[in-house]
C-alpha cells in the first residue's frame, strides 16, 4: 500500500539521518544566493551552518513580512526562466505571494501529493471528483497531477457547479472526492433539495480527502453519517509555502484517532514550536507548524512559520500502518493569528466549533462569533448558532445548553443566541467565523 516504502517505513533515526544529509545539501544550494546569505547573516549565521547538528534549530525563522519585503519574487533561488509555474498564497491577508516551481519541483510535488493521497486511501483506477480550486491556488492542480500519477480517473470540476456535481457523483459513480469539507457539506444539502439521496444515489462514494480548512471531529462524523455506509472523510493538510497539499495525510489508523501523518518528512521537515519561545513541543503538546523544504529548487523555505497550531500525538512514531518515522499530529487547532483573548482567557474559534458541534440540535456548519473589535482582544463577544430543521425543543433552551458547554470548556460566560434554521451565513469555501457585530 505504501508507494515509497524506502522512505515511508524508515524509523525515526533513519529519517533524521536522511534529513541531516539533505539539510547539508540545502545549505550548499542556499549559499549560492546573496538573498539567502543575507537572511542567515542577520542571525549571525551562514547557510552552510545548516550542516551542523544544531544548525536548523539556530537558523532564523521566516514569516510574511520577510516575503513581502522581497516582492515580487521572494527568495527565488533560480532564474525566473527556469520556473515552469508560479502558484500563490490565497492573499486573504494582503497581496498574494508568488512561489516558483521548476519542472523538478513539480515532479517531486506530484510524487509527494500522490503519496499523501495513497496514504489517505485513494487507489489506482478510482473515479475521483476533484473539487479543490484552480488558478493561482495550487490545491486543484496539485491534486490533479497526483491523481494522474496514481492512475486514478480525475474529473476536474473544482469548487462550484454544485448542481452538476451532485448529478455526476451519481451518474459517473464516483468513488472518491477531493474537496473542502464545507463544499462537501453544501453538496449534501443541495442534493437533498433536488431529491438526490447521498446515502443511496452516491452509493459508490467511499472516500473524501478533505482539506483547506480544519473542521471539528463532530462535523466530520456528521458528514460521514450522511454518506453511503463505510464512507470516510480523511483529513489532509498542506500550505503553499511548504510546497503544496503535501504535509498531512490520514491512514485509516490515524483517521480513527483524528490524527494525520506528516507524510513527506523526507522532503519537508516540520518542527512544532511554541509560538512565543520557539521551544520544540513534545508528545501531546501544542506547537506552531514551522516548515523547511529540503528538495525545493525554486522557492525553498527555511523555518517558515505557518501560524497553524497543532497537537503532537501522544505516540508520534511507529504507527500500525507501518509508517514508523512519519510523525503523527492532531488536526489543525487554529491559527495563532485567529486566537482571541477574551477577559484574559485564550479562545480559539475551533474550541467554540467543537462545543457547537457537540451540542445535539445545532447545525454543525452554521455558527458565528460576533465581536466588537477585530483586534484579537474583543471586549464583548457573542456566539450565534442555529437549530436543526424540525428541531422540537425551544430555541432559548438550546442557546442555554451551548452557553453551559462553553462555560465548562473555556471557563468563560459567553452570551449565545440561537437562530431559526437557515438564518446564519453558509460558506462554500473558507468560512469567516469571527465577524464584527454591527454597531447600533
Ligand atoms: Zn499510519
Amino acid at each position: 500500500m505504501m508507494p515509497h516504502p524506502e522512505a515511508e517505513s524508515l524509523d525515526r533515526e533513519g529519517m533524521k539521518a536522511l534529513q541531516a544529509r539533505k539539510l547539508a545539501a540545502l545549505g550548499e544550494r542556499l549559499a549560492a544566493s546573496a538573498e539567502w546569505r543575507e537572511h542567515f547573516a542577520r542571525a549571525g549565521m551562514h547557510p552552510r551552518d545548516l550542516a551542523a547538528a544544531d544548525g536548523l534549530a539556530r537558523a532564523p525563522t521566516m514569516e510574511k513580512t520577510d516575503l513581502r519585503a522581497r516582492y515580487p519574487f521572494p527568495f527565488l533561488t533560480v532564474g525566473v526562466s527556469e520556473v515552469s509555474r508560479f502558484f500563490a498564497t490565497s492573499g486573504t491577508t494582503g497581496l498574494p505571494v508568488l512561489f516558483g516551481f521548476t519542472r523538478g519541483d513539480l515532479r517531486r510535488l506530484t510524487a509527494q501529493v500522490a503519496r499523501a493521497l495513497r496514504c489517505g486511501g485513494v487507489r489506482p483506477g478510482d473515479r475521483v471528483y476533484q473539487g479543490f480550486g484552480y488558478g493561482l491556488w495550487m490545491g486543484g492542480p496539485a491534486h490533479e497531477m497526483a491523481l494522474e500519477e496514481i492512475g486514478a480517473t480525475c474529473v476536474p470540476v473544482g469548487p462550484g457547479r454544485a448542481e452538476l456535481v451532485i448529478e455526476w457523483l451519481r451518474d459517473l459513480a464516483c468513488e472518491v472526492a477531493t474537496v473542502s469539507p464545507l463544499f462537501l457539506s453544501h453538496l449534501v444539502r443541495v442534493a437533498r433539495e433536488r431529491g438526490i439521496e447521498p446515502k443511496t444515489h452516491w452509493g459508490k462514494l467511499r472516500l473524501a480527502i478533505i482539506g483547506g480548512q480544519p473542521i471539528s471531529r463532530a462535523f466530520r462524523e456528521q458528514l460521514e453519517a450522511a454518506m453511503p455506509p463505510g464512507f470516510t472523510a480523511r483529513n489532509s493538510y498542506g500550505t503553499t509555502e511548504a510546497g503544496g497539499p503535501n504535509l498531512g495525510a490520514a491512514c485509516l489508523h490515524a483517521h480513527h484517532r483524528d490524527e494525520m501523518h506528516l507524510i513527506n518528512e523526507d522532503s519537508v521537515i516540520t518542527e512544532l514550536l511554541d509560538p512565543a519561545t520557539l521551544r520544540p513541543a513534545g508528545p501531546g503538546e501544542v506547537g506552531e507548524v514551522v516548515v523547511t523544504t529540503l528538495d525545493k529548487e525554486a522557492s525553498p523555505v527555511v523555518r517558515w512559520r505557518t501560524r497553524d497550531l497543532v497537537r503532537m500525538s501522544e505516540r508520534p512514531y511507529d504507527c500500525e500502518c507501518g509508517r514508523r518515522g512519519m510523525p503523527l499530529i492532531g488536526r489543525i487547532i487554529g491559527r495563532s493569528d485567529d486566537m482571541l483573548k477574551v477577559r484574559g482567557v485564550i479562545v480559539f474559534p475551533s474550541q467554540i466549533e467543537d462545543v457547537v458541534a457537540g451540542t445535539p440540535g445545532t447545525v454543525k456548519d452554521a455558527w458565528q462569533i460576533y465581536v466588537d473589535a477585530i483586534d484579537g482582544s474583543p471586549k464583548s463577544i457573542t456566539v450565534a448558532v442555529e437549530c436543526e430543521a424540525g428541531y422540537a425543543g425551544e430555541r432559548p433552551a438550546l442557546a442555554a445548553a451551548v452557553a453551559r458547554a462553553l462555560s465548562s470548556r473555556l471557563g468563560l460566560t459567553i452570551p449565545v443566541e440561537c437562530h431559526p434554521h437557515g438564518a446564519l451565513p453558509r460558506y462554500e469555501a473558507k468560512a469567516r467565523r469571527v465577524l464584527l457585530k454591527e454597531q447600533t
